[in-house]
């Protein structure tokens, strides 16, 4: 018996959102709206995106011995994530600054902070955790031999779920234990090593051919691609009307790893996650923009 529906390994950090008439040049100052401070990080993303499904989600994170580390804290609890993995100290925690303009786009800046600071040793400590957990999902804005070392502890029957976010060149070790591995056309390109030409369908075959036991190609409104060595499945997305893409992609995966360990096929857990990831962009924000599994059926 698994305690735990899905443990995710990742960031935690606080988006700290000014608005501005226009982004600064260098060495200019301007004026902007009052601070906005929103509990993000793509490891609490996709806690909290599990949780507010239904699923038994537990977070192994780090962040800083600071009011931006309470928040992530209380908002990992409000959603019904148990935070006994989220590790308090080392460094500040993670920040995210980010200005936006009236059009729309945005300049960021990421301090990782506590989140370069979650080590492989941490991992180790947490082995109760990843024993007690059906599914272990992971992304990249924590250190890479973090996720190495999450790897070689994953208990056989263990699923592991990869978004490789931000996308690196990735080792074998690690390739080979996603089933599936999470990408969207930006990442496939980069995982590939540069060289992705064709349709979705050539990508997957591209990214198959470097280990996974499977391959998740999102595309956006277009919805996804599913790909095993058997079979490639186009996943329709959900009509929505779309006002915010933030969070999408987090909630897609946390969704899909959700519905693996429930035992759903992975083209039927990608449906499910196409819904989940529809509903995700109907409204602003990233965690505040997660459905509940109601709101899902209903959409
Ligand atoms: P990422 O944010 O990682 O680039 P995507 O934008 O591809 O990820 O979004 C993840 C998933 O969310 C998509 O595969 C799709 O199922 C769903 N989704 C994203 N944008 C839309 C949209 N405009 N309409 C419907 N579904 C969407």
């Amino acid at each position: 018996m698994y305690d735990y529906d899905l443990l995710v390994v990742g960031s935690a950090n606080a988006d700290l959102v000014i608005r501005v008439e226009r982004r600064p040049a260098a060495g200019e100052t301007v004026l902007g709206s009052d601070l906005v401070v929103h509990p993000g990080g793509k490891g609490a993303n996709q806690a909290v995106a599990a949780a507010r499904l239904g699923a038994r989600t537990a977070l192994l994170a780090r962040v800083g011995d600071d009011g931006h580390g309470r928040l992530l804290l209380q908002s990992q609890r409000a959603a019904g994530v148990d935070p006994a993995g989220v590790l308090v100290g080392g460094a500040p925690t993670g920040v995210a600054l980010i200005t936006v303009d009236p059009s729309g786009d945005n300049s960021i800046v990421v301090s990782p902070g506590a989140n370069a600071r979650l080590a492989p040793e941490d991992v180790r400590a947490a082995s109760g955790l990843l024993q007690a957990s059906r599914v272990v999902s992971a992304q990249l804005e924590i250190p890479l031999e973090t996720v190495v070392e999450v790897v070689r502890s994953l208990p056989s029957g263990t699923r592991f779920v990869l978004n490789p976010s931000p996308p690196r060149p990735l080792p074998a070790e690690v390739l080979a234990a996603c089933d599936p591995l999470i990408v969207n056309e930006h990442e496939a390109r980069v995982i590939a090593g540069g060289e992705l030409d064709g349709s979705p369908e050539d990508w997957a075959a591209a990214l198959l051919a470097l280990g996974p036991r499977s391959v998740v190609v999102t595309l956006g409104a277009e919805g996804a691609l599913v790909a095993t060595g058997e079979a490639m499945t186009r996943i329709k997305s959900v009509k929505v009307d779309a006002v915010d893409t933030t969070g999408a992609g987090d909630a897609f995966t946390a969704a899909l790893a959700w519905r693996l360990g429930a035992g759903s096929s992975l083209p039927d857990a990608a449906a499910y996650a196409a819904r989940v990831g529809a509903a995700a962009v109907t409204r602003p924000g990233a965690q505040e923009s997660f459905p509940t599994a109601e709101e899902v059926e209903s959409l």
